[in-house]
C-alpha cells in the first residue's frame, strides 16, 4: 500500500482560518476620485465596479488525519470571507472526514458535483474547494517526503519566469517614476491596471513604452471593462506601441464578446484568472484564440489548474498564471505546479504583496533577477510562520 493511502492517513479534522494584514495603501494603488471606503472597509473601484477591501485578507484552511499529518491550503479571503468558511465547515469537512488524500482528484470532482446542480460553477464554493485541493495535495507530497511539483509531472523548470504587476502610486509620473525604478533593478516586463488609469490607457501605455524603451515587454489588464467592439478600437490604438498582451477585455459573461477580440485583435490577448474549473476554460479555449491563459491557483486548487493547463496546452494557449492577495500558501502551490507546465510563459509577480506574504511564511520562496524561485521543501514547501498566527482568526 502506497504511504500517501494508508488509513491512518485518513481525514480527521478540517479547520479554517481568516488571516488580515492591514495594508496603507490600498491593493491597486490610492484612492481615487470619488472612491472611499466604506463602513464594512471595502472600496468600489470606479474604473471597474468591483469591490475590493482596504486590508489584505485570504482564507487559509488545515487538514490533519488520524496520524497528525497537516497539510495547508489557501483561498481567495478577500470579499466576505466568512461565507468561503462556512461553505468548508458546513458543508465540505463532513464530507472529507474519513477520505484519503491519496484520493485527492476523485475528491475534487466530488466536492464539486455535490453543488453543481445548485449553480455553484464558482464563486465562494468553488475556492473552498480549491483550498482544501490544495491541502490535500500538499499532505499527499508531505507523505512522500517530496516537494509537490515531483508528484505533478515531468520537471519542466527549476525557476519560474515572472512579470511585475501592478504600479501602485497616485499620478501617472509616479507610475512610471516606479516602472523606471524597478527597470533599474533588473525587471523588464510590466503590467498595469486600467481601473486605476486615471489619465487614460493610451496615454499611459505611451508614456511607459517612452519612459522603458523598445526592449520592455509591456502588458495592460483591462479589468474586464469593455465590449469587444470598444476593446477592439483600444487594441488598434495601442499595437503601434506592441503590447505584449491586452488582459480581460471583455466582461467574463461575454464568451462571444472574446471571441471577437481573440480573432481581430492585432496584438495578443491574455484572459482566464476568474476560470475557476476546466469547464470554465473549455467554454472558451478552442473558439477564443487566446495567447495567454491564466488560471489562478486561489479559485483553480491544484487539480483543477492542472487539468486548465492540460486544456490551454491542447489548444495551443501560453500559460502564464495569475497571482494576486494571499497569505503565499497558494502563491506556493502556483509555482510548484508552474515547474511542470509544458507550455509556460510568465508568473505573474504582485510585487506589492510578494514580500508581505513572505513575512507570513516559513518557506525559502523567493523572487530574484526576473524569476521565482520554487520552494525547496516537502509538499507546498511553505508553512505559516509566527506572523501568520498573529493575523490569523480561527472561524469555526
Ligand atoms: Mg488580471
Amino acid at each position: 500500500m502506497q504511504a500517501d493511502l494508508h488509513p491512518d492517513q485518513a481525514i480527521a479534522r478540517v479547520e479554517t482560518f481568516i488571516v488580515t494584514v492591514p495594508r496603507d495603501t490600498p491593493y491597486l494603488g490610492p484612492l481615487g476620485p470619488d472612491e472611499t471606503i466604506n463602513e464594512r472597509g471595502y472600496i468600489v473601484r470606479r474604473g471597474n465596479g468591483t469591490i475590493y477591501p482596504s486590508v489584505d485578507r485570504s482564507v487559509a484552511v488545515r487538514i490533519t488525519t488520524r496520524s497528525g499529518a497537516v497539510g495547508w491550503g489557501e483561498t481567495y479571503g478577500i470579499c466576505a470571507p466568512r461565507a468561503t468558511c462556512e461553505f468548508v465547515n458546513d458543508l465540505l469537512a463532513p464530507v472529507l472526514a474519513g477520505g484519503l488524500p491519496g484520493e485527492v482528484e476523485a475528491l475534487w470532482d466530488e466536492m464539486y458535483g455535490l453543488m453543481r446542480v445548485r449553480g455553484s460553477f464558482g464563486g465562494a464554493y468553488v475556492d473552498a474547494i480549491a483550498a482544501l485541493d490544495i491541502a490535500l495535495w500538499d499532505l499527499r507530497a508531505r507523505a512522500l517526503g517530496r516537494p509537490l511539483r515531483e508528484l505533478l509531472g515531468p520537471q519542466r523548470r527549476a525557476e519560474v519566469p515572472a512579470y511585475l504587476s501592478g504600479l501602485p502610486a497616485a499620478t501617472l509620473d509616479e507610475r512610471v517614476a516606479l516602472a523606471r525604478d524597478w527597470q533599474q533593478r533588473g525587471v523588464n516586463a510590466f503590467k498595469f491596471a486600467a481601473v486605476v488609469s486615471h489619465e487614460g490607457i493610451a496615454r499611459e501605455f505611451a508614456a511607459l513604452r517612452e519612459a522603458l524603451g523598445p526592449q520592455a515587454e509591456l502588458m495592460v489588464d483591462l479589468h474586464w471593462k469593455f465590449d469587444a467592439q470598444e476593446a477592439l478600437a483600444l487594441a488598434r490604438a495601442l499595437a503601434p506601441l506592441r503590447p505584449a498582451f491586452i488582459e480581460a477585455p471583455v466582461k467574463p459573461e461575454d464568451i462571444e464578446g472574446l471571441i471577437a477580440v481573440c480573432a481581430a485583435s492585432p496584438v495578443p490577448v491574455a484572459a482566464g484568472e476568474e476560470w475557476a474549473t476546466e469547464y470554465e476554460a473549455g467554454h472558451r479555449l478552442g473558439r477564443a484564440p487566446l495567447a495567454y491563459l491564466q488560471p489562478e491557483m486561489g479559485h483553480s486548487g491544484i487539480t483543477q489548474f492542472l487539468r486548465i493547463a492540460r486544456r490551454g496546452e491542447a489548444a495551443g494557449v501560453q500559460l502564464a498564471p495569475h497571482a494576486t492577495i494571499g497569505t503565499g500558501l497558494f502563491l506556493a502551490a502556483s509555482l510548484q505546479a508552474s515547474c511542470v507546465a509544458e507550455r509556460f510563459w510568465k508568473h505573474e509577480w504582485q510585487h506589492s504583496i510578494f514580500e508581505r506574504s513572505l513575512a507570513l511564511l516559513e518557506t525559502d520562496m523567493a523572487y530574484r533577477d526576473g524569476a521565482y524561485r520554487p520552494p525547496s521543501g516537502p509538499g507546498l514547501g511553505a508553512v505559516p510562520g509566527p506572523r501568520f498566527w498573529d493575523h490569523a482568526e480561527a472561524v469555526g
